[in-house]
Parts: C-alpha cells; sequence; structure tokens
C-alpha cells in the first residue's frame, strides 16, 4: 500500500465557526494504481489533494504514506517526503513565467541538492520525455496550454518519484490538448508511476482505473453500494 489513509477529517476555523470539510474520509491506494477522484466543487477535493501530498495536516486521522506515519512528521521531514515521493500537476500549470522551460524543470531538482551541470542534463532529459525536446529555451508565454501543462508534468517527474498527484489538470485545456495530456498520464502508469487525480469531468476520470467520488467531504467507492444509489 502506497498511500493509507483513515478516518481523515478537517475542520477549517472560520472566524469562529468550525466548518467541517473533510468528514472521515479512508482511503487506500496501491503502488502502480491510477484512481480519479471525481466530486463537484466545494466537496473537499483540493483539501484532501493538499493532505495527500503533504501540504496540510488534517484535524484528525491517520496517514502512511510509503510506509511512513507522515501525521508523526515534523515539518520538514513532511517536506523532506513530499520532495522524494510525490510529483504536484495543478489547473494553472504554475510555472514561473520568467524562467525557461528547462529552468522551471529544474526547480525541484535544486532543491534536492542536485549540481547545476547535472540538473540541466536531468530537466532536458525530462522534457524529452513529455515530447518537449524542442522547446527547452521556450518561456510560458511562448507554449501553448497543453505544453505547459506537459512542461509542469516534466516538472513533477523530474525527481522520479513514485506518486503523481493532479489536481484538474485538465480543467484549463480545450478537449484535444487534454486528451494529449491523459494519453501522458497512460504511458507514466504504464511505467509504473501511481496516479491520483482530481477531477470534476466524468469523461477525463474514465481513463483512470479505478473512481471514487467524494461528495460534501464523504467518499464512496464507484461500484461500492453507496455509489449505486446516487
Ligand atoms: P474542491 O476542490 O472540491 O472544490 P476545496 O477542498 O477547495 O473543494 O474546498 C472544500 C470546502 O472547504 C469549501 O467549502 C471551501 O470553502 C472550504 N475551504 C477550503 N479551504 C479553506 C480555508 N483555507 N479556510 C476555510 N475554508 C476553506
Ligand atoms: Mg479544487
Amino acid at each position: 500500500m502506497i498511500l493509507d489513509l483513515q478516518n481523515i477529517y478537517k475542520d477549517y476555523q472560520q472566524d469562529k465557526l468550525v466548518v467541517p470539510v473533510l468528514k472521515d474520509v479512508s482511503l487506500q491506494v496501491e503502488e502502480g494504481e491510477y484512481v480519479a477522484v471525481m466530486g463537484p466543487s466545494g466537496s473537499g477535493k483540493t483539501t484532501l489533494m493538499n493532505i495527500i501530498g503533504c501540504l496540510d495536516r488534517p484535524t484528525s486521522g491517520t496517514y502512511q504514506l510509503a510506509g511512513e506515519d507522515v501525521l508523526k512528521c515534523k515539518d520538514k521531514e513532511m517536506s523532506d517526503l513530499r520532495l522524494r515521493c510525490i510529483g504536484f500537476v495543478f489547473q494553472s500549470f504554475q510555472l514561473l513565467s520568467r524562467q525557461s522551460a528547462l529552468e522551471n524543470v529544474a526547480l525541484p531538482l535544486s532543491y534536492a541538492g542536485v549540481k547545476k551541470k547535472e540538473r540541466k542534463i536531468r530537466a532536458s532529459q525530462a522534457l524529452e520525455r513529455v515530447g518537449l525536446g524542442d522547446r527547452v529555451t521556450f518561456k510560458p508565454t511562448q507554449l501553448s496550454g497543453g505544453q505547459k501543462q506537459r512542461v509542469a508534468i516534466a516538472r513533477a517527474m523530474v525527481n522520479n518519484p513514485k506518486i503523481l498527484l493532479a489536481d484538474e489538470p485538465t480543467g484549463a485545456l480545450d478537449s484535444k490538448s487534454g486528451q494529449q495530456i491523459m494519453d501522458l498520464f497512460q504511458q507514466l502508469n504504464d511505467e509504473g508511476v501511481t496516479i491520483v487525480m482530481i477531477t470534476h469531468d466524468r469523461n477525463i476520470a474514465s481513463k483512470a482505473k479505478r473512481i471514487v467520488h467524494i461528495i460534501d467531504g464523504m467518499i464512496t467507492e464507484e461500484g461500492s453500494e453507496e455509489a449505486e444509489h446516487e
């Protein structure tokens, strides 16, 4: 089991009001799985992704990531674990606009202490892997949306993380570019990368091998009894 979340609750404090967002969420993912998390806006998808991605801590619950007890980790250990294990892809790409594709992709390597020459080699290999070997010097403004997302995927994968977490990765793309991103995810999953992809698009979700639904902060598995009564 690469991800094992049990009885996760997340509350946000809004002024004096406590807002419950995740309510007893349990989710287990085996290494090599490809899971889509579907749910309407406001259902808690991004909140869950931030917890899975070690960007945020739940209010209560337990979480094992690749055998490590994440919630017992100090902040520094948690960010090391994140850097080692997880690549992120966001709807809005989150690229640095003044930096080239190569520099954007090389960024996680500098956090990991890789030397400059080696960073360049590995970043260009990562860009080749996503079909952008001829765009290394281009800045984000000189790339299409689909190309920007492929740069972001190269950046997510440059450390060879075991897990790719994607939050609405095709949400800002036309359907053709979206399909190219889905082809790339399929290729990565075939290579053994575990993928957890958040989406509200059923067509996109259907590319995954397993679909879980999150509604109002609670999870139901597709094909399970609860989901059939939808
Ligand atoms: P989704 O990604 O499914 O659209 P989110 O996880 O972003 O949903 O948000 C779920 C709920 O949690 C929303 O009602 C949102 O208003 C609330 N929420 C998210 N982040 C915060 C925050 N930092 N403080 C207070 N409420 C938040
Ligand atoms: Mg969201």
